[in-house]
Parts: C-alpha cells; structure tokens; sequence
C-alpha cells in the first residue's frame, strides 16, 4: 500500500551504528585483571565489532552458528556482543560458575563451534575439555603468550584481531534471526536454553530505556555487576549503547571493596546486580564509608530485594533502589518498582514497601496471575496465583527441547513457576517460586516473606527458609539463618518472638537453625536445593 513507512528491520547493528554517529567519544572502562583500567570508546567499539566480525569469518563461522563465551564482564565481552551477531551467528554466554557436567552439557547443547575463553578462567574450563564434542576452535582473551593448556586448537584473541581488517561489510539480516542465548542457571533441574532474537534484543532495548523502566540516558555511567551470562547482562549492554551510557565493567573484581572504590571514583549513576552483591556492598560501605551519592539509581533483580536492605540503602545511604523482576526466559526484563504519582505523599515506610515488590509490567510485557486450572485471578493485592506472561522478548519454547510443554499455556504464554499477588495499580508481589512455596496443611506459607522479615532484623545478615515434610500439616518452615559479625547471644526464641507480631501464628518456623552462610547458586541466589539437601542428610538439626 502506498503511503506506508519503511520496512526497517530490527537488528542489533542499527544500535551499535546509533552509539557509534551519536556517541563516538563515549567511553566502555573495564577493570582488568591486573587491577588496571582500561578505556575506550563507542568509537572504538566499533571499529572492533568490525574486526571481530571478520575474525569470526575467517574461522568459517556461518549465519546460525552458535558462538560460546566463557568471561567476565569486559570490553571484549561487549565486543562479542555486537560481532557474533553482526555475522548473524549466536552469542551463547556460558554460565562460568556452572557445574562442569552442566557446562560441558550446556557447550554440547548449543553445539557451538568456537569458544572464547578469559585466560583467567582457563583452569574452570579445561575441567570439562575432554568431554567437549563440536567446539573446533578455542579463542583466548587477555592471554599471556605460551600460556599452556590441554585445550586442542587454541588461538589469541588479540593475534586474530591484529590480522583482521576493521571494515566489514555489515549483512541485511533478518530481524527475526537469533542473535544470542541463555541457559537458565538450572536452579530448577537441567540448563534450559532461550534463544533471542535481533528483534526481540532490539524490542527489549526500546523497552528497558522507557523513562517508566530503567530509563537509562547518555548521562549515566552504568556498572554492570550482573554478569554478561546472567540473562544477557540484563540486556544492559544494548541498553547503554543506544542510550550513550557510559559502561563501567568490573571483569573479575566482584568484591564489595573493589565494587564500592569503582562507584565512588568513577561516580557511577546505575549499578546493577543481584541481592547478595548490594548487602555484601552495604557492610563494606558501613564499615568503609565512600562518598556513593553519584548513584541515581541501584537495580536489582535476580531475587527478591529485602525491604529491610531497600531501607537501608535509601535512609542511611540516601541511594535509590529499584528493584526489578525478570526471567532468561524473558530477556530478562518483565517488571520494575518505581513508585508512581499517587504514591508520592505516603510515609517512607510505606514507599519502601512498595519498592519492595517487583513491580509493574514494563511496554509491551503483558502478566497475569491465574489458579490451578488456568482461571485469570483478581488484581487485589491478596489473591495469590501463578504469573504467567506474554511479549516480544518472552520465550515461546526451549531451544530444541521436548516435552517442556506444559510450562507454555494453550493460548500463548509462558507460564512463570513464580507465584504472586497484583495490586489493584498492577504491583505484582512475588510470594515465591511454586517449588518453594510450603504448603502447611492446605494453606500456603510464602518463604520469601518470611526471609524479608526475618531480615529485617538487625542481628540477621542473610535468612533462607525452605519447607520440610511434617506428618501432620505435610509440611512445615525452616529459616537458616546467618548472623552479623556483631550480633550477640541472639537465639531462635528471640527471633520468633520477633516475627510472632508481624506474620500468621502457623507461619512460624518450627526450626530455626544458625549456619556460617546460606548456599548460592551460580547466579547468587540461595540454593534451596542444598538446603533441603541437607537437611535430609540430617545437617540442619
Ligand atoms: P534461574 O531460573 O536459573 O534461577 P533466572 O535468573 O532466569 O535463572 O531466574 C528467574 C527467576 O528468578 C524468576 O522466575 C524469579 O523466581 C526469580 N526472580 C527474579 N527477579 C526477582 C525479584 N526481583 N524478586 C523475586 N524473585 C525474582
């Protein structure tokens, strides 16, 4: 029909090629493993995505093929972000803290033909080399020449880059190609694969810029702590070069020290990770104050935000939390907690509690909330169900995977295994992950509320509550928790009595037990799994 606009497809190039005319002199600073900074630009990065790209040529990588990562957070890392899919090739971004057995399945899965190692994580991947079937070229990064290794078929990443030409002829490829994939981190069985595409990347970028998201703008300076396999970094990278923020990757300084010198000198504007990165953050900044006041913002999903930790950021440190709710199967970016306009005249207490949920949908995410037979549940703010969502960068099904059917609904959405309340505004709550929910005599106990309160009291650092079998209600709580280093003489008693007037009297644990530290998953969470495990081995009392 005439009069139409252009058929302009979405592909990642179009943001690298944005950051690049709008925002050559933009910097990307990585803290590498020798401690020193390295900086370049958007410029820079593009000049680089170019060689890459043809590096990846010139090793016979073909449209679809599926490309590994195994690295930090770095500039060569966002590099591969751009370059393999510029080719239309996949950028598969390995779980580095996965089990071998896992990591060598996940490798197997995806069938990727090269791997990108960081030198440092060398020893983590040669652990499964033997077991690897499709790799045919291994490619190491920030190597020391003649570094040795049992890997067959190793190269240099600088080498092939110095050899390759940095104009490359960008492909017209089609939105709707793949352009990277995740693994779930299997904190629920085997790895799963999603797979995304240059539409759904570029949607997602569009979507996580909204000032109603996370809104970044080309005056930020983002550290993204979250890892680049942890759901694409949350899609961050994307996200700054279309908005001209400025990158600040750690590679492999995670600890809160080195974390908390990086905001302060480069007056970072968002940071972003996982729950046990900002309360390790929080005692280093306690202890060692740093001037943090550049921060406008602190994102933070993976798991759920204590409301006790959204407070203290914000009352003692005066730094905004927004805690954001997502899934690899979505992209990750589903939900987020800003406070909205009728909210702006309640108490801070009341604020906090609100931010303290995961959020509202961002554009073009749909959720609801349904019962054990599929019926949509009311928006009230009590009745719990399943969330189950729908979108442009949601999963539609598993990477060649059979018999994952029944986590897709009939008429097209992805059913979450998170069990939450929404508010009449549209704040969804997430009471838990359906296996972690307890189930105490036909009612349902949420762990994840019990742990936000019992954190919420000065003496517990950390606190996982799982459910164990009781032969008269099936099953009952258990909390494990952590102390601070400086509380004293606090007892399970103690505790009680302080969750008794804040939740239902069947809800107290029955057993309170103190541990050293809660178990984490490759992603930071609390491992339940291990919990459970060990207290059938008969290790937790
Ligand atoms: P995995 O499924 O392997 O743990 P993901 O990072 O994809 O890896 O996990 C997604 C899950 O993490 C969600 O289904 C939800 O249970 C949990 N999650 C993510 N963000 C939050 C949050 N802000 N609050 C509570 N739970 C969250």
């Amino acid at each position: 029909m005439q009069g139409l606009m252009m058929n302009y497809p979405l592909t990642l190039d179009r943001i690298l090629a944005h950051a690049n005319r709008m925002y050559p002199h933009k910097r990307i600073s990585t803290k590498m493993p020798d401690g020193s900074i390295h900086r370049y630009t958007y410029a820079d990065l593009y000049k680089r995505v170019q060689r890459l790209a043809n590096v990846l040529k010139n090793l016979g990588v073909k449209e679809g093929d599926r490309v590994g990562t195994f690295a930090w957070n770095t500039y060569q890392h966002v590099e591969m972000y751009f370059g393999i899919p510029a080719l239309g090739a996949v950028c598969h971004t390995l779980n580095i803290r996965l089990f071998p057995e896992q990591l060598a399945y996940v490798v197997n899965h995806a069938e990727d033909k090269v791997v990108f190692i960081d030198a440092t994580l060398l020893p983590l991947y040669e652990r499964v080399a033997d077991k690897i079937k499709t790799v045919e070229h291994y490619v190491l990064i920030n190597a020391p020449k003649g570094i040795e290794t049992k890997l067959p078929n190793v190269l240099h990443y600088e080498d092939l880059m110095a050899e390759a030409s940095d104009e490359f002829e960008w492909l017209t490829l089609d939105e709707n190609a793949a352009m990277g994939m995740c693994y779930t981190s299997g904190t629920t069985g085997n790895p799963k694969g999603a797979l995304y595409s240059h539409r759904s990347m570029f949607l997602h970028t569009i979507g996580e810029n909204q000032a109603n998201a996370l809104g970044l703008t080309e005056s930020d300076r983002v550290l993204m702590v979250v890892p680049q396999f942890h759901a694409m970094a949350w899609g961050l990278p994307y996200a700054c070069a279309f908005s001209g923020a400025e990158m600040f990757m750690p590679g492999p300084h995670l600890k809160p020290e080195p974390l908390a010198e990086i905001i302060a000198s480069e007056k970072i504007t968002v940071a972003a990770g996982v729950p046990t990165i900002w309360l390790g953050l929080y005692h280093e900044l306690r202890k060692n104050p740093r001037d943090i006041s550049s921060v406008r913002a602190m994102i933070v999903g993976g798991s759920a935000m204590p409301r006790s930790l959204i407070e203290e950021y914000e009352k003692n440190l005066h730094v905004s939390v927004l805690h954001a709710w997502g899934m690899t199967e979505t992209s990750p970016l589903g939900t987020v907690s800003k406070l909205h306009a009728h909210h702006q005249d309640l108490t801070d207490a009341e604020k906090w509690d609100i931010k303290a949920k995961q959020g509202y949908a961002v554009p073009l995410v749909e959720i609801r909330i349904v019962n054990d037979e599929g019926e949509e549940l009311p928006w009230d703010g009590t009745t719990m169900g399943e969330v189950q969502v729908r979108g442009p960068w949601v999963i539609r099904d598993y990477y060649k995977l059979e018999g994952a059917s029944e986590q897709f609904t009939a008429d097209g959405w992805f059913r979450t295994g998170d069990v939450a309340t929404i508010s009449e505004d549209g704040f969804m709550q997430i009471t838990d992950r359906t296996k972690d929910l307890i189930k105490s005599g036909g009612e349902w106990i949420s762990s994840v509320e019990l742990e936000n309160t019992l954190m919420a009291h000065p003496a517990v650092k950390e606190a996982a509550v799982i459910a164990i079998p009781d032969e008269k209600w099936a099953e009952r709580p258990l909390a494990a928790v952590v102390l601070t280093d400086d509380a004293d003489g606090v007892t399970a008693e103690a505790l009680r009595e302080f969750l008794a007037p804040k939740v239902a009297k069947f809800w107290l644990p029955d057993k309170i037990v103190f541990i050293d530290d809660i178990p984490k998953t490759s992603v930071g969470k609390f491992d339940k799994k291990v919990l459970r495990r060990r207290y059938a081995d008969g290790e937790l009392g």
